[in-house]
């Protein structure tokens, strides 16, 4: 019998946890019994997906670049990704602002609507939190990110997810050191490396077989946990603007594929689906990472070369998802507070945007905090940042799934097009977890 796609059990884990949730959330104790016995697995299932993201990335990467014949290739493929990466955020954030701008989903709201969600959530703690963290990411120097990437201990920058960006830097200097002494002298790492990549792939194949089960307790607790209904219909037009921007993004990348790649972009979808699926129930690009990369390379097609340094750089800097939200949701706040913004303030969202989105960290909420700081960019009054904040919380966890999943599309989609110019879009080869199973079991 033909095993089900993947893709498939993924989704019907995702419905029945949806529908479990909201079941949940009618009996007395659900909400509790949910969170306190079915969350864990999903938190068990994230951690082991972090637990393999550096691992992954330190193998990948050093085999990428120790396959390179000649070091000016990774030049070409640097250069590349990242204009690539800046012009995909600036259409994305060009959507966002065209969007809110003609639907203006905050003229809509209420005053009334306004106060209930400001009572409800300006002196909230997680916004109170995001606001702290932005002062403290602001008041930094202009070149802060840059020496951050730096690490001054290998050992430290290995042993932090959190320190993603130093860690592509210590493994770029390893990998082109690796490169200048020569094959031969290089080999053994080489070896160990090669090997280490194949192992730490087959554990993300592993760790996939509890996918459809993760992602079901994953989604219960988002729907045990998610704000009263009524807050959440009053921000609908709101919503649907982000959403349909994201869908916009998608259909641009599509486009891109088709014209750029020269591929299907409905084959492209369906064997990236697993990575988007998970992005939108952990809604981390981070998390989601070693998924994308295996789906990528081994169903996809494109070359370790390229993969191994697309993908880990664009989970940090490259998030198009947040800032097409972070444009619609800074213009939904100024509307619907009154706050005049004109064609130099909309300007501006494009420009701190696109910084922003690429100082966000890849996980949930982050966006939320470079909002702030694209807000104050704007001129928008330090006392009203709580409340603009309060303004777009109830629905920030449902649109961060959402923008994670572009996230994780775009990214996935420029290291085809990166692929391509560089003659690395092969043919997929598909490995399963149970290829050598018969002889081990
Ligand atoms: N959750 C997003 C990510 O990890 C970042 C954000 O928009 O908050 O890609």
């Amino acid at each position: 019998m033909k095993k089900m796609a993947l893709h498939w059990k993924i989704l019907i884990g995702m419905l029945l946890g949806i529908l479990f949730g909201f079941a949940m959330t009618f009996l007395p104790g659900g909400k509790d019994f949910v969170s306190n016995w079915i969350n864990p697995l999903g938190t068990i299932f994230v951690k082991l997906l972090k637990l393999i993201a550096i691992p992954l990335i330190l193998a990948s990467l050093i085999k990428g670049i120790s396959d390179l014949k000649d070091i000016s290739k990774f030049r070409n493929i640097g250069l590349r990704t990242i204009v690539i990466y800046i012009m995909t955020t600036i259409v994305a954030i060009t959507i966002g602002l065209v969007l809110v701008n003609i639907f203006q989903p905050g003229n809509g709201i209420s005053t009334e609507t306004v106060e209930k969600l400001t009572n409800t959530y300006a002196s909230n703690s997680s916004v109170q939190s995001k606001i702290a963290t932005a002062a403290a990411q602001k008041s930094q120097s202009p070149l802060q990110f840059i020496v951050d990437m730096v690490p001054d201990n290998a050992f430290k920058a290995l042993s932090s997810n959190g320190l993603m960006l130093q860690v592509i830097f210590f493994t770029i200097f390893f990998g082109i050191s690796m490169l200048l002494i020569g094959e031969k002298a290089a080999k053994p790492i080489k070896d160990i490396f090669d090997s280490l990549n194949d192992i730490v792939l087959k554990m993300v194949d592993l760790i996939m077989l509890t996918a459809p089960y993760a992602v079901f307790a994953l989604l219960a607790n988002v729907v045990v946990s998610s704000s009263d209904p009524d807050l959440l219909l009053a921000l609908l037009k709101y919503a649907m603007v982000v959403v349909a921007g994201l869908l916009l993004m998608i259909s641009f990348y599509c486009l891109l594929v088709s014209v750029i790649a020269k591929k299907n972009p409905f084959w492209f979808l369906k064997e990236i689906s697993p990575a988007q699926l998970l992005a939108f129930s952990t809604s981390s690009s981070a998390a989601t990472l070693p998924v994308t990369m295996e789906r990528v390379e081994e169903h996809i097609g494109v070359d370790k070369e390229v993969s191994s340094f697309v993908l880990p750089v664009g989970a940090t800097v490259n998030m198009d998802g947040t800032s097409l939200y972070q444009g619609v949701a800074a213009v939904f706040i100024a509307q619907a507070l009154g706050y005049p913004l004109d064609l130099g303030g909309q300007l501006t969202i494009v420009l701190t945007a696109l910084l922003a989105s690429i100082g966000s960290a890849a996980v949930p909420g982050a966006g939320m905090v470079m909002l702030v700081i694209v807000l104050e960019a704007i001129g928008f009054p330090a006392d009203k940042l709580a409340i603009g904040l309060a303004l777009i919380f109830a629905v920030d966890r449902p649109l961060d799934m959402c923008r994670t999943v572009v996230n994780v599309t775009g990214d996935a989609t420029v290291s085809m097009l990166v692929a391509k110019a560089e003659g690395k879009l092969g043919i997929p080869k598909t490995k399963n977890w149970d290829d050598h199973y018969d002889e081990v079991k």
